[in-house]
């Protein structure tokens, strides 16, 4: 199963969710003037570039996360990227607090998935009458047990 997240929905975070912060905006004790993560001392932006855009070589800045839920953490530019893009189950939540950021990248699929099986039940319940009608109910829920098995042997979900 792969978790990653789609460049969009990550250039969407970084650009609107996370900010660069200055150094003066650090509390004093040395612990938040770190990287979490890496452990790297905090450098200052380079004001050559645009947060979030991030050439390869450039030491870890601070950058906080805003509006996302109670989650305001700092983190380190490098690390923040290196979080989202690493395809792993959590990579949409905080590594500090868990909060969700954005949504699994699953849960599009897994919500297909149950949508099929509310429709089928919904058929299952419906009472038909007259034989046409009933032949077309069951040419229906083939086709979408049909897509449900897809899903599941493309591993989708
Ligand atoms: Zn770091
Ligand atoms: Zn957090």
């Amino acid at each position: 199963m792969s978790y990653r997240i789609d460049e969009s929905v990550i250039s969407n975070f970084l650009t609107n969710h996370t900010h660069a912060l200055r150094l003066s905006a650090l509390p004093l004790d040395p612990l938040s003037r770190q990287c979490p993560v890496c452990r790297d001392i905090y450098h200052a932006q380079d004001p050559a570039y645009v947060h979030p855009l991030l050439p390869a070589d450039t030491p870890e800045y601070p950058v906080q996360v805003h509006n996302r839920g109670p989650c305001s953490h700092i983190l380190g530019r490098r690390c923040i990227e290196r979080h989202v893009r690493a395809g792993q189950p959590w990579s949409h939540s905080c590594p500090l607090c868990r909060e969700v950021w954005f949504p699994a990248p699953n849960s599009a699929r897994t919500e297909i998935v149950s949508t099929l099986d509310n429709v089928l039940g919904a058929l299952e319940r419906l009472e038909m009458r007259d034989e046409a009608s009933s032949h077309e109910i069951e040419n229906v829920e083939q086709a979408l047990e049909n897509i449900r098995e897809l899903l599941y042997s493309q591993r989708w979900i």
